[in-house]
């Protein structure tokens, strides 16, 4: 058997997961087999092994600017006490309904908050934040969606969730998940039934068309023959999918699977992420390169930064000086930090791919 991370490297990343609230490493057996794969045709530091496996360069490689909650969800939560609800629109919330993922991504843009839910004594049973959020609803019925997020909300099981979307039924309700590369067995005929018959739109997180094995496929296309509508979001991540030709190859795989992509998120300036990011100068290189190379239905998913004051593009920067961009939406403006010089060092090609003939 491959080891996909020395002991001594392990202890020492365990250390960091007490001292910094970084997220312990977790894996399902499904996607561990893919990684071991992966490691056997490329060695350590492929695409899938940097989504779920922490490395030195994560804990070493650091920029000048960076927070440890860049869209300040905390300052977004409408209730006193109540770190479940995050409101930034007018006609929907995020709720976040399990702290528990069936892997750990080691790019989580939530890692902090997420860390701290999952190492806090004060869990709230989910019968228990439904009463808290259903009062919240009735009181603001210009809230018409619910978010559920999480952790993965795929992981509360059949029987929370037949109780959530029951209770929720005067809502429309999204789903926010990863399952589908980690654990797509959960998505089983009663669970399928189920989100069907309430309607719900499933968003998933796929980074890399090697995600997409057979067993996925297999399952999307019994949700998508399900009438369930599919969508899509994810983020550019350097060393996953940082590369027009693996944004394209998953986009197109996308298409041909009836799931429909939104946005594609740049990864916030958060600690612990800087091995993950993409300067912003070469983040416009690859949207060029997308916009050139590929038809409308490929190229019109959208390039999104998740700030305070809400999504913004590349049409919102404002201004942008040494590493300080600053976007403006609605009348706000809000600034993000690039990378300092010399970090963004770009994939080969060849290692992300590397199932292909380039
Ligand atoms: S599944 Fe989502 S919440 Fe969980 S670690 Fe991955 S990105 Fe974070």
């Amino acid at each position: 058997m491959v080891e996909l991370i020395d002991k001594e490297f392990s202890k020492e990343y365990n250390n960091l997961v007490e001292s910094e609230s970084v997220l312990p490493m977790k894996i399902t057996e499904f996607y561990k087999k893919k990684v071991l794969e992966e490691v056997s045709q490329i060695g350590t530091g492929g695409p899938l092994y940097k989504s779920v496996i922490p490395t030195k360069e994560k804990m070493i490689i650091s920029t000048s600017k960076e927070t440890r909650d860049y869209v300040e969800e905390d300052k977004h939560m409408p209730i006193e006490g109540v770190d479940y609800i995050i409101r930034k629109y007018k006609d929907r919330l995020i709720f976040i309904i399990t702290d528990v993922c069936f892997s750990h991504c080691q790019y989580c843009f939530r890692t902090y908050n997420l860390s701290k839910l999952q190492k806090s004594n004060l869990k709230e049973t989910i019968s228990n934040k439904i009463k808290v959020l259903k009062k919240y609803l009735y009181e603001h019925n210009e809230i018409k969606e619910v978010i559920f997020s999480g952790g993965d909300p795929m992981s509360i099981g059949y029987k929370n969730m037949i109780y959530a979307l029951d209770e929720l039924k005067n809502w429309n309700i999204r789903i926010h998940t990863r399952a589908i590369v980690y654990n797509p067995n959960i998505f089983d005929e009663n669970m399928i039934r189920l989100l069907k018959k309430n309607n719900v739109r499933l968003v998933f997180h796929i980074n890399h068309p090697y995600e997409i094995c057979n067993v996925v496929e297999n399952k999307i296309k019994q949700l998508y023959n399900s009438s369930i509508r599919l969508y899509a979001q994810f983020p550019l991540l350097r060393g996953i999918n940082d590369n027009y030709k693996v944004l394209k190859m998953l986009l197109i795989k996308m298409d041909e699977l009836h799931i429909r992509p939104l946005s594609i998120f740049i990864p916030d300036p958060i600690a612990y992420s800087a091995t993950y990011r993409v300067s912003y100068k070469r983040i416009i290189e690859i949207m060029n390169e997308i916009n050139w190379s590929t038809p409308s239905w490929i190229n019109s998913t959208r390039f999104v930064l998740d700030t305070t004051i809400g999504k913004v593009r590349y049409e919102n920067i404002k201004s942008w000086e040494g590493n300080c961009i600053i976007f403006e939406r609605e009348g706000k403006r809000v600034k993000y930090y690039d990378l300092d010089d010399g970090i963004d060092i770009p994939s080969d090609i060849n290692k992300l791919l590397w199932k292909e003939k380039i």
